[in-house]
């Protein structure tokens, strides 16, 4: 998961994006290069709803407007991307994007050139498998097939071919502006019509959500029927992102954020000697204080312990992994019935023992 942000970086740093969309869709390049643009793309308007209210939104003055009077609401277009959020639901307001304070950290050139040629800690052992697998899903259900990547800015190595692919329409939306991200929003409030998409990727988002099950459910409702939903997440990862980090999910709670779909395959993405090397990378950072000797000591924890990832290959299909794992995925299908939550112990398929132990017979002894 990690190794796919740094991948999915590097290609757009050098440029290899090969979108279908205009190139007015690939914006949040104004920020880097101080040029100001407020029109947003007009392909991408019939598409866009209100955040607060749903109703559709029209260009009016360099912003948007909702087009139900007693909603009224307006938004910003920052370099191209509508900035469609709702500030009553949201840890974000569009007046930091307008204004530049808020947007992608540029790193400095150590940390670019660290960030470039070091050894990850992370492997993803199933991102490959996942992406054919919903490659074949997805032509399956149309010929060509709508995507949106929710965290566009962040996504995985193996689903960047799928953003990259020209036989499908991935648009990107992530809740602060940048390059590729197509529409800025807080996902809690999607600004998107009920059942527009044939799938929706979140890889490496939840997490950041501070109300997640909010984000489930409104990929479920953007979800056309039999939509699928290709989502990794987090379990034992330290910190990052600094504030915006709020929740770790075992795989039990994992799937249950997906409770309306059905499963088409689930399991772990990274393994627990991932979480193994991260977890030492902690304590050596835990040990250091200042920006100097913390990055001293990342590079040294980086080049002394990147080859632990590769025992996953080995332990990550084992049943113990799912107790231990960094990460897990969820490749589901929108359905209209939900699991409940005692079908969802069922599906507990790790080796610690139950914190409950039922007896084979109802017998009690006093
Ligand atoms: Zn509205």
């Amino acid at each position: 998961m990690m190794e796919g942000t740094i991948r999915g970086d590097k290609a757009r740093a050098n440029g290899s994006r090969n979108s279908p969309w205009p190139d007015a869709y690939v914006s949040g390049r104004g920020i880097l290069a101080g040029v100001k643009n407020e029109t947003c793309p007009a392909e991408l308007l019939p598409r866009l709803r209100c955040p607060a209210c749903r109703a559709t939104v029209a260009a009016a003055d360099g912003s948007l407007a909702c087009s139900d009077a007693g909603c009224g609401l307006r938004f910003p277009v920052v370099d191209g991307a509508p900035v469609l959020i709702d500030e009553r639901h949201s840890l974000f307001r569009a007046a930091e994007f307008q204004d530049r304070q808020l947007g992608k950290r540029r790193p400095s050139r150590g940390q670019a050139l660290a960030h470039r040629w070091l050894p990850s800690l992370d492997l993803n052992v199933a991102a490959r498998h996942c992406a054919t697998r919903l490659g074949e899903l997805l032509f399956a259900r149309a010929s060509r097939p709508e995507v949106l990547n929710i965290g566009g800015k962040h996504a995985g190595a193996a689903m960047a071919r799928w953003r990259r692919d020209a036989r499908l329409h991935c648009i990107e939306c992530d809740a602060v502006p940048g390059p590729g991200v197509a529409v800025v929003t807080d996902p809690r409030r999607l600004p998107f019509a009920d059942a527009s998409f044939d799938a929706v990727l979140v890889d490496g988002v939840l997490e950041h959500g501070i109300e997640p099950r909010q984000i489930t459910d409104e990929i479920h409702r953007v979800l056309r029927p039999r939509g699928l939903v290709y989502a990794d997440t987090p379990f034992l990862l330290p910190v990052h992102g600094g504030a915006y980090d709020f929740q770790r999910f075992s795989e039990l709670a994992h799937r249950r954020l997906f409770a309306a779909f059905r499963p088409i395959e689930a399991g772990v993405s990274s393994g627990p000697a991932a979480a193994l090397g991260h977890a030492i990378q902690s304590v050596l950072l835990a040990a250091v204080q200042g920006r100097r000797a913390r990055f001293a000591m990342k590079v040294a924890a980086r080049l002394g312990l990147f080859w632990i990832k590769y025992l996953d290959l080995w332990l990550a299909r084992r049943p113990g992994a799912r107790d231990a794992a960094l990460g897990f995925y969820f490749l589901g299908e929108r359905t209209d019935q939900a699991i409940d939550d005692r079908q969802l112990l069922q599906s507990y398929v790790g080796t610690s023992p139950d914190l409950y132990a039922r007896a084979p017979t109802a017998t009690t002894t006093r």
